[in-house]
């Protein structure tokens, strides 16, 4: 592939923002490598950044709350295979009490993740978002629980969730099959991501930066099928093996890659919520500071009681697991002072939303 960058129309259509083929988003991947159009598409981004978001960064209190999962996916650390992986899941008070924490860090959307835990049914879910918006009806409550059926979204929909975060992981069949055992779909997880689209939430999806078996191909489909599905979220964050899953010896996504996806996922979707990732900052100690710097608007503390944290444990060396969140909150805005932004307390909304 040659590396001199010559100006052409894909890459001033890209620029200008319109949807392309996956065969012209490959393109672009290969054009990246060229130092001058990278640099362009760089500047692009912290423009667009700074046009619809100023120097604000949006904080979400992540709440991981059950490392309990019924799934299997070969890159994950709490996959239900891993019999290492020693267990746990918050009961309704210690959940509560995270919130009310963050509620007094000034954080005004937490997020509920975990693996997908039949333990939490459809209604202890629904209950405990009740609980949260009654309690704190001026912020926002995203769930990242994996995949349900419509039916069960409408549910958490109507009982006050307002976000839910869903990587599709990969758009690519064959990739997904890499990754994923027989007894999941990668049409099934489309369809949670459009359901979720139809009742009314704000929907994120993403996937990891290189992970086993990503070429830029699939990466090129990644683009094609977020500009069709028009997330208000993108989740991205480099590969990083577990110890104990299939891909323990596999090499990690890089630092370098996943920034130069955060710029092109920005020109893309120049209002869309792209947080700077904890693994981003797993692989480098100022990976989520250079996030924001090429486009990234959002950070996820860590609420999680600390002898909980190092449980949620999907991928080696995770930071931030022996902090409280108290110092977490001091820590990020630090990080975020000096890399130039501003951490503000704010839901936050997609500007689609507000
Ligand atoms: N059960 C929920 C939450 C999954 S954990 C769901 O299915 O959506 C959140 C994200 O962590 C996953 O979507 C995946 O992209 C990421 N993740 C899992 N294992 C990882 C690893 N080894 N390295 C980097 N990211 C990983």
């Amino acid at each position: 592939m040659k590396n001199d960058y010559v100006p052409n129309s894909t890459a001033d259509r890209f620029l200008r923002g319109e949807t392309l083929s996956v065969d012209e988003y490959e393109e672009i991947l290969n054009l990246m490598a060229a130092p001058e159009f990278a640099q362009e598409v760089t500047e692009l981004a912290v423009k667009l950044r700074k046009k619809y978001f100023g120097k604000k960064v949006y904080v979400r209190g992540l709440i991981e709350f059950t490392n309990y999962c019924r799934n299997d996916c070969y890159y994950c650390g709490i996959r239900r295979g891993n019999r290492h992986a020693v267990r746990y899941r918050m009961n309704e008070e210690e959940i509560l009490s995270c919130a009310r924490q963050g509620y007094e860090l000034g954080y005004r959307t937490f997020v509920l993740q975990g693996g997908e835990d039949p333990w939490f049914s459809t209604d202890k879910i629904a209950s405990l978002v009740e609980k949260i918006k009654m309690t704190y009806p001026d912020c926002a409550l995203t769930l990242s629980v994996g995949e349900h059926d419509k039916e069960t979204y409408r549910l958490w929909k109507e009982a006050g969730a307002d976000r839910y975060l869903l990587r599709h992981e990969t758009a690519k069949e064959e990739h997904y099959r890499m990754l994923h055992p027989s007894s999941m779909s990668l049409a099934h997880r489309k369809n949670c991501l459009y359901w979720l689209k139809e009742l009314g939430y704000q929907v994120g999806a993403g996937f990891m930066v290189g992970s086993p078996g990503q070429t830029r191909r699939n990466l090129a489909a990644d683009l094609r099928f977020l500009k069709e599905l028009e997330p208000e979220m993108i989740g991205i964050g480099p590969f990083i093996p577990h110890h104990d899953t299939c891909f323990a010896r596999h090499e990690a996504g890089t630092v370098s890659q996943t920034l130069q996806l955060l710029s092109v996922l920005r020109v893309m979707f120049p209002q869309v919520l792209l947080p700077a990732t904890t693994a981003l900052g797993t692989l480098d100690p100022l990976g989520r500071e250079k996030g924001l710097q090429v486009g990234a608007n959002v950070v996820m503390p860590n609420l999680s009681p600390t002898d909980q944290r190092k449980k949620y444990d999907l991928y080696d060396n995770k930071i931030c697991v022996g902090d409280d969140a108290a110092k977490c909150q001091d820590c990020l805005a630090l990080r975020i002072k000096n890399a130039g932004y501003e951490m503000v307390s704010a839901r936050g909304d997609h500007p689609g939303f507000a």
